[in-house]
């Protein structure tokens, strides 16, 4: 076995069999685990052996996938949550305390504003925004009680870049913790933790599931630090489901191939429409028109799944562009088998003032395109056709 090879670990790194030697691992459905005498408990409780205690601490199914994921990103350890949300304020929970700072970039997933914003503001902790795209901000943004270092590369919608090694260069110069949420990019195109970072997040529940089945979050980095996640998710409950776990450790087994064609269809899809008259803009990581190209080129494998475009006419001509669209699902998920289109200034960014939301790149005629793995012919057809 290629130790080394993306594809061959994820699909061979499984937890062990039980006596069944089952080829594929099952689920364990068990929300508590069996001890072999009074000194194995006390033992496990002590954290002095490991194992299975309670399904809200691990579980073999969690354990594989997380195993998994660490060591396809490059991290030491790991914790898997509920839902990528749960990953992000557990890691916020476990981390940051009353009157700690966090330098955050401006263009993060809605909920993690809201946490920012609306939760742990009441807790104290206060917060700054900086543009991906203006790294002069980044260091100009730290405070003395600056405690985290949160970003988003490439960012939703706008798909805009920093380079993460020269941020977290910046983070151990002010000795902060750097905290990548790498949903857009997953391990396959993009490993912020081998670049320096500190906490790698996923929201599994996109392109690592991959077919829109299950939500799933994933936290990673080295054991001291998921010690202190641990520190706080076994005792406030944000556990991922077995069931979840077995599902997702399935789906990494085809992540690459996937990703693979999410990309290659992707490209097609920025470079016809950046020839397109009606198209005032189109932001792809690895279109050479993108203003950060030699960045996501130096951090990324490839550009991944999703495409960002300005149409001429506002409003108007984006709901009847989004109308005409045949194949193309309407909804706000991304990183599905099926190709969908969203309309961020009516739906995820729909909270925001239009100053605001200028402010993170999304105009009236923004539409974010998650490019799915239908025939690419078909995928460019139902554009084309919703163009004319
Ligand atoms: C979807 C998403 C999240 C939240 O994940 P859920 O699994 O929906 O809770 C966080 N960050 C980014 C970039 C996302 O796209």
């Amino acid at each position: 076995m290629q130790e080394d090879h993306f594809e061959t670990l994820a699909i061979r790194l499984q937890a062990e069999r039980t006596q069944f030697k089952e080829h594929s691992v099952p689920l364990y459905l068990t929300s508590s685990y069996k001890f072999d005498d009074a000194e194995d408990m006390r033992a496990l409780f002590a954290n002095e052996k490991e194992g299975n205690v309670y399904s809200r601490y691990a579980n073999p199914n969690t354990t594989e996938l997380i195993d998994k994921m660490a060591v396809l990103e490059g991290a030491e350890s790991g914790w898997a949550t509920a839902s990528g949300m749960a990953a992000i304020f557990t890691t916020f929970a476990a981390f940051l305390k009353s009157g700690d700072h966090v330098v955050s970039s401006r263009s993060v997933f809605g909920s993690t504003h809201q946490l920012l914003s609306n939760v742990f503001s009441k807790w104290g902790v206060t917060y700054t925004y900086a543009d991906l795209d203006k790294p002069e901000q980044w260091e100009q943004a730290i405070q003395p009680n600056t405690k985290m270092i949160f970003v988003e590369t490439p960012s939703n919608p706008g798909i805009d870049i920093i380079d993460l090694e020269w941020l977290a260069n910046l983070s151990k110069k002010h000795n902060q913790l750097l905290v990548v949420d790498n949903c857009f990019a997953t391990p396959y195109l993009q490993q912020p933790i081998k670049l320096g970072a500190d906490i790698s997040i996923h929201s599994a529940t996109k392109f690592i599931d991959g077919q829109g089945r299950t939500l799933g979050g994933i936290i990673l980095g080295s054991k001291n630090l998921i010690l202190e996640i641990e520190g706080f998710a076994r005792h406030s409950g944000p556990a991922m489901s077995p069931f979840n776990a077995w599902l997702l450790s399935k789906s990494l087994e085809t992540l690459a191939v996937r990703m693979d064609r999410h990309c290659e269809n992707a490209l097609k899809v920025a470079e016809f429409l950046e020839g397109h008259s009606s198209i005032k803009k189109v932001m792809y990581p690895f279109l050479p028109s993108h203003p950060q190209y030699a960045i996501a080129k130096k951090q990324m494998k490839q550009g991944g799944g999703i495409v960002t475009l300005v149409i001429e006419g506002g409003v108007a001509a984006a709901s009847r562009f989004m109308d005409k669209l045949k194949m193309f699902s309407i909804s706000a998920n991304l990183g599905d088998t099926r190709s969908i289109a969203t309309h961020p200034a009516t739906s995820t960014h729909s909270k925001l003032t239009e100053e605001q939301r200028l402010e993170v790149g999304i105009e009236q005629g923004t539409i974010r395109l998650s490019i799915g793995l239908e025939h690419v012919d078909d995928i460019l057809a139902d554009i084309t056709q919703a163009l004319a």
